[in-house]
């Protein structure tokens, strides 16, 4: 018989000084933990399920109950199928992780109305607290790091990429959609997470990350503008850690105000594409997120200036190109699209503050013509999430609309802290192996990258 334990420690939640809930650990024994808080805002909070397969055989599925107190409710949840009736929930696996192999595990999260914990658990009917004695001793050792679903590195299987119509294709022709994430602001970076190689190489293989967006910020003090030597070595590090990896990389000049330093971007960007132009690994992204000022005037002008210095010696690699109003106004770009080739357009979203409006300004730029590429997007407000809540059923919308469009991503990002798009919670370490460190809407971002 395969067996399931669900290893509980239904505590209470603490809050650490960084506004982070943790559960403390009930004794010792030899059952993991089950349930946990990931992120807390007083009236609610994000909840974890951790079902550990603790046989000796693989599993093909799982189901969890437990009961709320009518004070609280499940409001969403992700990676489990919920069905409720009244206060007591169950959550089965989806297709992709119903399947265990021995000694492995999977999560699925919820967010929680109200600040009661769950009670009577079971996994598989059998007590989550106990459960039926394994049929074998537990594995000893840590099971195997889980292989890429495919053979080979993202750039080996997909090569030299291209625009093609309205999307990307790969050096055979074949449409792709590229899935990744953005660094933090390289300047505020509170760890250097994406300048780590273990990291990156750990997201590729656990993640399935395909492609990393080093945001090198150019405005604030400390940052390119400011101390370009080192703005500069963090980006160079980021690329040489990609190609290594085999997976793609962005590099963002992440400014406000570009057009006010024009000259310093057509040097960085000549710079670097004459270096690392030769890579299939590079994207160029010259302009995050503009403000409210005029595409024709303003923003096409610095774009045809920094395309017409990368092209001067990487003839082919993509370059993505901000539009106005943070990254919105794509049908503006439409209108007035800048010349040349390999040419995609940015459109950023955050789904608590953008929904159908925004994508249906992304649908008439698709219908002009322009191929688009998601450098951020968030499932929170458009401050990236400073309230901590996410917005999870309106940002499947866009995934759902990204997948059918063919649109790669890069979601917003790698750091710690309390904001809903800062992927990592405290102590995680800086080299990578964040099963259990996943915050704010990275469960969600994990799972729509596998
Ligand atoms: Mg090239």
């Amino acid at each position: 018989m395969r067996t399931l334990r669900l290893v509980t420690t239904l505590a209470v939640a603490g809050l650490l000084a960084g506004g982070v809930a943790v559960v403390a650990a009930t004794p010792a024994s030899a059952a993991t933990a089950v349930f946990s808080v990931t992120n807390n805002w007083g009236n609610g909070y994000q909840g974890q399920v951790t079902v550990t397969n603790d046989t000796s055989a693989p599993i093909t599925s799982w189901r969890v109950e437990f009961d709320l107190p009518s004070s609280s409710t499940v409001s969403q949840s992700w990676n489990a199928q919920q069905t409720t009736s009244g206060s007591h929930y169950t959550f089965a696996n989806v297709s992709w992780n119903g399947t265990l192999a021995a000694g492995a595990s999977t999560s699925f999260g919820f967010l929680v109305n109200g600040t009661g914990t769950p009670v009577n658990c079971t996994v598989n009917g059998a007590s989550c607290a106990g459960g039926p004695p394994p049929t074998t001793p537990p594995p000893t050792t840590p099971p195997p790091t889980t292989p890429p679903p495919t053979t080979g590195t993202p750039v080996e299987r997909h090569g030299q990429l291209r625009v093609c119509g309205t999307t990307m294709c790969d050096k055979s022709g074949a449409r792709v959609q590229l899935r990744g994430i953005s660094s933090m602001w390289l300047n505020w970076e509170t760890a250097p997470y994406a300048e780590n190689l273990s990291a990156l190489t750990w997201m590729r293989d656990n993640w399935n990350l395909q492609v990393i967006r080093a945001a090198m910020g150019v405005e604030p003090a400390g940052a390119y503008l400011s101390d370009p030597a080192k703005a500069r070595a963090q980006v160079e590090t980021i690329i040489n850690n990609a190609v290594t990896a085999g997976v793609y990389v962005i590099v963002d000049w992440h400014a406000h105000e570009a057009q006010n330093n024009q000259s310093q971007a057509v040097a960085f960007f000549g710079d670097l594409a004459r270096r690392y132009g030769h890579l299939p690994n590079v994207i160029w992204e010259p302009y995050n997120e503009p403000l409210q000022v005029s595409w024709t005037n303003v923003i096409k002008p610095y774009h045809q200036a920094v395309v017409s210095a990368i092209r001067a010696v990487d003839p082919d690699n993509i370059v993505v190109l901000g539009t106005p109003t943070w990254s919105q106004d794509v049908d503006v770009a439409s209108a007035s699209p800048v010349t040349g080739t390999n040419l995609m357009y940015t459109l950023h979203f955050y789904s608590c503050t953008h929904g159908a409006s925004l994508r249906a300004k992304g649908d008439a730029a698709i219908r002009a013509g322009l191929a688009l590429f998601v450098t951020e997007w968030g499932a929170s407000n458009a401050d990236g999430g400073l309230d901590g809540r996410a917005c999870l059923p309106e940002a499947q919308s866009w995934i759902d609309w990204m997948k059918a469009n063919g649109i790669s991503w890069t979601a917003w990002k790698l750091d710690v802290g309390t904001d809903t798009t800062n992927l990592l919670s405290p102590g995680a370490p800086v080299t990578g192996g964040w099963t259990n460190y996943l915050h704010g809407h990275a469960p969600f971002v994990v799972a729509n990258m596998r």
